[in-house]
């Protein structure tokens, strides 16, 4: 058990006693020692396994380390993020302190926020309404109440998304809609049970009585709501070990603080406190970019940081490479991944971390046309999907059946079962072309199938009944099987996490550091964010960013002051600038089309253009279109159909813009069609002999005709 630990790992894993506290960046091997630490604790009989409670950031984090404790032999441990484990709390003592059964736990916040959006008349975009719900979130766990919200904003300087009237406005229609239909949020679920604990003695009681040893990582993200609830669990004991790295705080902005790490020897004057400073995560190359980018902060958490060694073999220099503009930056990006996987990296080994959901469009949309499989994190929760939740039923009734399906070659296993209970589903060996709905819900559907296969893998001879159950087990637990797909996902979600090959891109001024950052501290912690992002990477790293928002845009974006000294070329500013090596590259492989094309103009006006719907238009919203309105009519038909046929949204075919561009170039060939906006390669390969069809003059019946034969 021991074994796989360095000495210093060791310390903490053996230190089952009183209060401990290992302070130690990242890659370290936090998370590894405190998992060693509870199995051996198991294992030597010290700790019963019903009686610790394991706490970590993110669902994820809390499956994984599930996963390693089972397979340490520690199965029985609970290992929870501070919400769930609270929610459980909440549903088991929810009868006895308030009475009836909980409010339903709403589990997503967008669909009520864009119903309350719409209650006020408000428009929002996919975009925003995530941004909105964020607010919200940020809004109720600093708890600031709707009133309050807009005075808020204005004293610190908070960018809010929409106007803060608006925002205010649609956050209190949410909260009213959650009342009327006797919901909670996830954000409620901590102050209900830290409510709970406070004023019932005798709950209190009960909850101390069942955890004994408790576990913390990440712990510099604790916010003062978890740490009192952490006390509320505690109680007058002090069997609590934590885990952390103060370079790592990055929720700041949601209250939490890396004090209560940072103090926690004055808090436990018996504390054993451990540092760790071998990096088993990352190259050499990676991890002197992560201490160089450190070397420039400032402030308490900097005054902590602890100089990484890596333990690995030499890797690539990290790669920085300027783009002309964003939709390059994604087409680049989506070009080196596909290499990637080429060269044998698996999808889901490579992740694209960004500083804000909204940037996550123009990857999506770059990897979907390179055919490159992606999963969004801080999506929809796996379990909450309605295609895992019908696939759950079915898998159920079947093993109900209990294998009496003739079907069924019982010499075949698990994976065949499920295999053939999801091909009712929807599933089939290969995935359906393109992306959208159609294609997620395969995704989906194989990934339980994938699930299936490493279960039966673990414990060979399973049933489709114990399948079922572990199922279950993980919907409880909210932790998704990996899709093996590309992630795309914030660096705020990606803490903890680790990939062969991080894309870390949009470093520019005004997204790293994102333009609301503007303290001292607030700059930190964007530094924080960029060294989180660095640090997750094992072998590949790149780093990009992009002149102009849009292709033909002004030139003037800057990249990331955080690189300066850092990225080859560059001046240092600060104290310590170390060179990061890797040659600088402006945008891989030809140049794209769109860059040579100069500035967009207005081909009414003649004005410079930048709005990207504009762009595609090649006029200005506002002046008069000269577009052909039958043909545009008939094109929105033909869409209509196919998109259809395809199982796919309408604007997954060609969005209205780049319709009514078409409507008002009338292309007459593929060369004229293939300059639209909007109409890249894989588009004019699928749709362009149906478009240019239409454009003739032909009917959209004799247009799907054609496309009817090519397929
Ligand atoms: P973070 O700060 O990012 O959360 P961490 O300190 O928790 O990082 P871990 O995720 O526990 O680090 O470990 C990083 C990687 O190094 C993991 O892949 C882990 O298995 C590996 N590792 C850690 N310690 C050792 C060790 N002693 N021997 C071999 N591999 C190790
Ligand atoms: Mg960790």
């Amino acid at each position: 058990m021991l074994d796989g630990l360095d000495p210093e790992q060791r310390e903490v894993a053996t230190a089952l006693h009183g209060p401990v506290c290992v302070l130690a960046g990242a890659g370290t091997g936090k998370t590894r020692a405190i998992t060693h630490r509870i199995a051996y604790g198991v294992r030597a009989g010290i700790l019963q396994p019903g009686s610790v409670l394991a706490v970590t950031f993110t669902n994820r984090a809390a499956g994984e380390m599930r996963g390693r404790l089972r397979q340490l032999g520690a199965g029985g441990v609970q290992a929870r993020t501070f919400h769930s484990a609270a929610l459980r709390q909440l549903q088991y003592f929810w009868p006895k302190a308030v009475g009836g059964d909980l409010p339903r736990l709403l589990e997503r916040k967008v669909q009520l926020v864009a119903e309350a959006a719409a209650r006020c008349r408000i428009r929002l975009d996919r975009n925003e309404l995530r941004d909105v719900s964020s607010e919200i979130e940020w809004s109720k766990v600093t708890q600031t109440v709707p009133a309050d919200y807009p005075a808020v904003v204005a004293k610190t300087q908070r960018d809010a998304p929409r106007d803060p009237a608006e925002i205010s406005q649609i956050y209190a229609t949410y909260e009213e809609l959650k009342r009327d239909r006797s919901v909670i949020d996830f954000e409620d679920v901590l102050l209900l049970t830290v409510a709970i604990l406070q004023d019932r003695h005798d709950i209190a009681d009960h909850v101390r009585r069942q955890y004994q040893h408790f576990v913390v990582d990440e712990y510099q993200d604790v916010s003062p709501l978890q740490q009192r609830l952490l006390d509320l669990w505690l109680g007058d004991r002090d069997t609590l070990c934590v885990v952390g790295d103060a370079s790592q705080t990055i929720y700041s902005f949601t209250g939490a603080t890396p004090d209560h790490l940072l103090n926690f020897r004055t808090r436990h004057p018996q504390a054993t406190v451990v540092k760790l400073v071998r990096d088993y995560r990352s190259t050499p190359q990676v991890v002197h970019l992560a201490n160089g980018l450190l070397g420039q902060a400032r402030g308490r958490a900097a005054e902590h940081r602890l100089e990484l060694v890596s333990q690995r073999e030499p890797g690539p220099d990290p790669a920085y490479t300027e783009y002309a503009d964003e939709p390059s930056e994604a087409e680049g990006t989506a070009r080196r991944i596909r290499d990637l996987i080429a060269a044998g990296v698996p999808a889901g080994e490579i992740a694209v971390l960004y500083r804000v959901n909204s940037q996550s469009e123009v990857y999506e949309q770059a990897l979907a046309d390179a055919g490159v499989p992606y999963q969004l994190r801080g999506a929809e929760r796996f379990f909450e999907r309605a295609e895992v939740r019908e696939a759950g039923v079915a898998l159920r009734g079947a093993a109900r059946a209990g294998g009496n399906d003739s079907l069924l070659d019982d010499a075949e296993g698990l994976p065949a079962e499920v295999r053939a209970v999801l091909s009712t589903k929807g599933w089939a060996s290969e995935p359906p072309a393109g992306s959208g709905a159609v294609r997620d819900r395969w995704e989906s559907l194989a990934a339980l199938v994938r699930l299936a296969e490493d279960f039966e893998r673990a414990r060979p001879g399973a049933t489709l009944s114990d399948l079922v159950a572990e199922l279950d087990e993980r919907a409880a637990a909210q932790h998704a099987p990996t899709v093996q797909g590309v992630t795309l996902a914030s660096l705020h979600s990606a803490k903890g996490l680790e990939w062969d090959a991080v894309f870390l891109v949009g470093l520019t001024e005004g997204m790293m550091p994102i333009t609301y950052a503007k303290t001292d501290e607030q700059i930190e912690e964007e530094r924080r964010l960029l060294y989180v992002g660095v640090t997750r990477a094992r072998l590949h790293l790149s780093l990009s960013w992009s002149l102009a928002r849009s292709p033909g845009g002004r030139a003037g974006r800057r990249p990331s002051r955080f690189l300066n000294g850092l990225r080859p070329g560059s001046v240092p500013i600060g104290t310590r600038g170390a060179a990061g090596g890797g040659g600088i590259e402006r945008g891989p492989g030809p140049v794209p089309k769109r860059v040579r094309r100069g500035p967009a103009r207005c081909r009414v006006c003649g004005r410079t253009l930048t709005d990207a719907g504009e762009m595609k238009l090649m006029r200005c919203e506002d002046c008069p279109s000269d577009m052909d309105e039958a043909l545009y009519e008939r094109l929105r038909d033909w869409r209509a159909v196919r998109a259809k046929e395809i199982g796919q949204p309408a604007y997954c075919v060609f969005t209205d813009k780049t319709l009514m561009a078409i409507a008002e170039a009338v292309p007459g060939s593929e060369g004229e069609l293939a300059v639209i906006s909007g109409v890249g390669a894989r588009k004019l390969g699928r749709f362009g002999t149906a478009v240019l069809a239409i454009c003739a003059g032909e009917t959209v019946e004799e247009a799907l005709g054609e496309t009817a034969d090519e397929m």
